[in-house]
């Protein structure tokens, strides 16, 4: 049941609206007001539901307006879900400015979690998913899009970001350039749809199947980039971090800060870090 004067984030389906949740459907059935990206768009999704709900727009050209609007009934105590037009809201969808007003009057914000395109790409993308960088979609001009590919380059985490169907076949060939086509990477397409499917290689053979497969540039699209190696550590290096830290610390933290910064692996930095203290102390090895 929906508590009064709580703002609930519901996520809803990328596609398939058997993945709607029990508690989202429950929710969205006791809430005062649904407010939505598209209220044509999210009606129909209520009624698929078997949902009449009261809806109010909120989108990114109304949002500062609505929050207020919002807030104030919140306050009054009605329950409000946000919704998007897919998968979870503000994740590249609007609601930033309605959250940051409710926390400011005190109101209490719940998340109803369930779909989102992103991470249903990485769970199925085979790359690295331990650490990742969700980047949305890319600035929309060159210059800022080859900054940010600049940056993103040398990130070791494999790193996530969205794109319209017609700019597919250009941000592969953006991302090669600033990555390197030997990168692996995952298109993963129409997510949860009848023609879900998912291309994996390298970037340049993604960019070679871009140009020749039609498909490939049809619907909805993650792309899945794989983060940079690692830059091997020199061992003199890694002795000159440990040569610092160890004056502040004892060998097992210095080890494990060394290994954080340098990249090379705990027990490594730990012997490392005892052969220096004895070599300092002049013991003999
Ligand atoms: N809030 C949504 C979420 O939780 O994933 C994302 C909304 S964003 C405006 C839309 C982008 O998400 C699309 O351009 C595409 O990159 C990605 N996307 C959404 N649904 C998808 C699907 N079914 N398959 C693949 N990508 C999808």
């Amino acid at each position: 049941m929906a508590q009064m004067g709580v703002l609930y984030v519901v996520a809803t389906p990328i596609g398939n609206m058997g993945d709607i949740s029990a508690r989202a459907r429950e929710i969205l059935a006791a809430v005062s007001v649904v407010a939505a990206e598209d209220t044509r768009h999210s009606s129909q999704f209520l009624r698929g539901l078997g949902l009449e709900r009261p809806l109010l727009s909120l989108h990114e050209h109304n949002e500062r307006a609505r929050a207020t609007e919002l807030v104030q009934r919140l306050r009054a105590g009605e329950s409000v879900a946000l919704i998007s037009d897919a998968g979870t809201p503000l994740v590249s969808d609007p609601g930033y400015q309605l959250l940051r007003a409710a926390l400011a009057a005190g109101i209490v914000v719940s998340p109803i979690p369930g779909a989102c395109a992103a991470i249903a790409a990485l769970s199925a993308a085979g790359l690295p998913s331990d650490r990742f960088c969700f980047e949305g979609f890319l600035p929309a001009r060159a210059a800022a899009r080859r900054r940010r590919l600049t940056e993103l380059a040398s990130d070791p985490r494999t790193f996530v970001i969205y794109e319209a169907p017609h700019r597919i076949a250009a941000s592969l060939v953006d991302i090669a350039a600033a990555c390197g086509g030997a990168r692996h990477a995952c298109i993963a397409r129409e997510l949860t749809k009848k023609f879900e499917s998912f291309y994996r290689g390298s970037l340049d053979e993604l960019v070679a199947r871009a140009q020749s497969d039609e498909d490939l540039r049809r619907g909805e699209s993650v792309i899945i980039v794989e983060g940079a190696e690692a830059e091997p550590v020199s061992a003199g290096r890694l002795d000159e971090t440990l040569a610092v830290l160890l004056r502040f610390l004892p060998p097992s933290m210095a080890a494990e800060a060394a290994a954080e910064l340098s990249g090379v692996r705990k027990n490594e930095a730990y012997a490392r870090a005892l052969e220096l203290g004895k070599a300092k102390r002049g013991d003999s090895a």
